[in-house]
């Protein structure tokens, strides 16, 4: 398989049974509370933070069929929605999982319908709630799908056994609710570390090894389908909703902590509870272990909220602070709302004492406990000091220095995307300017410098689209970005069949780098065939002609000139419709997990290897640079000029460089200079290397050059993996 990384030890540890120790992250907590609960079948659709539960099942393939669960390898996050429709009828557990908000938003019709029928196995889908600092995409909450759905959200605690309790427990809820539910897991929640006492792990009584033999007798009630649809609207109100909330109060799904008394209460998300007690903690509040001295209300679950909990909670407090993350502010509004109706007038605080938006890190969360503290005449000294401190330290370090050079992400080193952008910039010379749809992908790296190409990201997949009224509507023809791995999740139907149904005017690159490259190189429905993957090798040129098709043509990427000429091609050749650009090039940190063990295997051998590297003559470089605006390569850095009539700095290559040959392929297609060379550096020479060195050598002596410095006499040795 194309994963990453090899996760023996986390399979091993999905095998712990009854009162054994599990240790790991939270998300592979997920992962063996799910086989604990006595899943039936597993989809997803690859994202961070919950890209490791994928990840390990598929490599557990041995374990998920001794318990006979099924596994699929969504092709988007509609397909894993869509294929909980296995529980609206049949008494089988099941859990899919993707990023949010980005993967709630392309399942939302599918979770839309299943919310609607409602399920009779428990149906679990975990999200990872990509927000706040280091998010990658737009900044929105799962939680509004939730309300607008119908779907219980929980947000568990961030500390194992609650996660696996909450996991386990979700199974119960959506059973007995009937309702699918969302287990929200928030970056740290996913990484925190722990143990739990484990189970033993459950095989399911309908599966991929206890087939039923016949489907569900027809049932015009479990479809999502009017008129059934009415009285499905009533019962998500009337039935499913007091179900749900009567659990959530038996089976204390929500927990108070600290003393039941006092006059002031917090009322915080499940996910943030651990920000919020390391601030407590350091206001003399709170311990390590989480006890709280201050009355706190813990929602491991968001939505439905039980009015009377909270309710009895806030009885006989002067005040609660609502501590909840993002925009709107749900969780405040309806809290209001049950201390209106129960008329109580404790004072509800939180959007005025913590911001509106952005992530609740500690610093943020401080803040809003230290001013809720100080207006009831609560003394929290060392949390104030400590706020002091943080500020008068930033307020020092920002003296102290210049405003530090910003530093863009950029594509790995030899990545093969990275030439196509420097074949765009160059087009640039003969066309103009033109508007580049970009997309998501490790592609929309291509948006910093010194790309800076891109007009608008409309989503996975979704250039193609999004290029369509400007294709209508400007001379020249746009060029929309995608991947290979946005290609099958979206871009073939919503892109592709639409520009060639409507004949676009357009320019399309895809770029075909073999993998899901960006969220740790899954595999996708064209990745090729081997041992252990998924791969298909399902061809995207044959599936562009079988929709009528014609302009498709294939460039290797790192042939700048070629890309160059083809692109040329694509935006100035008369005539009409749908031109696409297959790029192909394997992404580069698979291919060298590929390379370098094979290499290493072989140099341990005694076999002849050679690896090739580039170089930068000094002596002929120039110093301006302009190879490094053009590749962007990271390998690619500043020397000091050995030529005192030369002040600026020269090109050099770093180690790092895996000889990808782009630095030298566009210094030559944009006629820069001619400073770049290929070295070839050959281990374990054969006895035809040492003579034809021994031959180069003399030529160049008689030449009157110099040879040292053009290859290093001792190579560096290949890294084992
Ligand atoms: S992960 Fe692969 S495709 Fe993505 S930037 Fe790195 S080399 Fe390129
Ligand atoms: S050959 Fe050039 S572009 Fe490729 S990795 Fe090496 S320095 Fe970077």
């Amino acid at each position: 398989m194309a994963l990453e990384v090899s996760f023996r030890k986390e399979i091993a540890s999905l095998r712990l049974g009854d009162g054994q120790e599990f240790r790991g992250e939270g998300i592979l907590a997920v992962t063996k509370a799910l086989l604990q609960s006595g899943v039936s079948y597993v989809g997803g659709y690859q994202g961070a933070p919950v890209s490791h539960l994928l990840d390990v099942l598929l490599q557990a393939e041995d374990l998920l069929s001794e318990l006979g669960v099924h596994l699929q390898t969504c092709t988007n996050e509609a397909a894993a929605a869509a294929m909980l429709g296995a529980s609206i009828h049949y008494p089988a557990r099941g859990a899919v999982t993707w990023k949010s908000i980005v993967g709630t938003n392309v399942a939302a019709d599918a979770l839309s319908n299943l919310a609607s029928a409602g399920v009779t196995g428990g149906a679990l889908i975990i999200v990872g709630e990509d927000y706040g600092e280091g998010a990658s995409v737009i900044q929105e909450r799962t939680h509004a799908f939730a309300l607008k759905s119908s779907l219980w959200l929980l947000d568990p605690r961030p500390e194992l056994p609650t996660i696996v309790r909450m996991v386990e427990k979700g199974f119960e809820l959506s059973e007995t609710s009937n309702t699918p539910v969302m287990v929200e897991l928030r970056v740290r929640a996913c990484h925190v570390f722990g143990s739990f006492t484990a189970r033993n792990n459950v095989a399911a009584a309908v599966s991929a090894s206890r087939r039923l033999a016949e489907p569900a007798t027809f049932n015009y009630e479990r479809l999502s389908h009017p008129p059934a649809t009415f009285r499905q609207e009533a019962d998500k109100i009337d039935r499913r909703l007091p179900a749900a909330q009567k659990f959530i109060v038996d089976n204390k799904l929500n927990e108070t902590l600290g003393p039941k008394d006092g006059d002031l209460g917090l009322i915080v998300q499940g996910g943030l509870f651990n920000v919020l007690n390391g601030r407590l903690a350091m206001a003399g509040l709170s311990d390590a272990h989480g006890n709280v001295q201050l009355s706190t209300h813990v929602l491991n679950v968001t939505h439905p909220l039980v009015p009377g909990e909270i309710a009895r909670f806030c009885a006989g407090k002067r005040a609660v602070l609502v501590i909840e993350e993002g925009s709107p502010d749900f969780l405040e509004q309806a809290i209001g709302q049950v201390l209106r109706k129960a008329d109580l007038n404790t004072a509800l605080h939180g959007k005025d004492m913590l911001p509106n938006a952005g992530e609740y890190t500690p610093l943020v969360v401080a803040k809003g406990l230290s001013a809720f503290l100080a207006q009831y005449g609560r003394r929290a000294e060392p949390l104030d000091t400590w706020l002091n401190e943080v500020e008068s330290h930033r307020a020092a370090v920002d003296k102290a220095f210049e405003p530090l050079p910003p530093r863009p992400p950029n594509f790995c080193t030899g990545c093969p995307e990275r030439p196509v952008f420097s074949a765009m910039k160059l087009l640039k010379r003969d066309v103009g300017s033109i508007h580049v749809a970009a997309d998501i992908g490790c592609h929309a790296f291509a948006t910093f410098p010194p790309f800076s190409q891109g007009h608008s990201i409309l989503g996975y997949g979704m250039s193609l689209a999004s290029a369509a009224a400007v294709s209508g509507t400007q001379a020249k023809r746009p060029i929309s970005v995608m991947g290979d791995g946005g290609f099958w999740h979206n871009g073939l139907l919503t892109g592709v069949a639409g520009a060639a149904f409507n004949k676009d005017d357009s320019v399309l690159v895809i770029m075909n780098n073999g993998y899901s490259s960006a969220t740790g190189t899954q595999d996708i429905p064209s990745s090729l065939p081997n041992e252990e993957g998924r791969g298909r090798g399902i061809d995207i040129e044959a599936t562009l002609k079988s929709l009528g098709l014609t302009w498709v043509k294939r460039v290797r990427t790192y042939g700048v000139a070629g890309v160059l000429t083809t692109l040329k091609q694509a935006m100035t050749e008369p005539g009409k419709g749908l031109r696409v650009i297959i790029a192909d090039g394997e992404c580069q940190l698979a291919r060298q997990r590929r390379v370098r063990p094979a290499m290493a295997k072989a140099l341990a051998a005694g076999e002849r290897v050679v690896r090739t590297r580039f170089w930068v003559d000094p002596e002929v470089c120039t110093g301006d640079h302009s190879c490094m605006r053009l590749s962007g390569c990271p390998s690619l850095t500043l020397a000091p000029s050995e030529d005192p009539l030369r002040t600026d700095p020269i090109a050099h290559v770093n180690n790092d460089c895996v000889g990808c040959g782009l630095c030298g392929e566009v210094a030559h297609a944009a006629q820069l200079c001619p400073s770049f060379a290929q070295i070839d550096i050959i281990q374990n020479p054969s006895a035809w290397d040492r003579l034809r060195m021994k031959f180069s050598r003399s030529l160049i002596r008689l030449l009157g050059g110099r040879t040292a410095a053009m290859a290093p006499a001792t190579p560096a040795p290949v890294p084992a993996e």
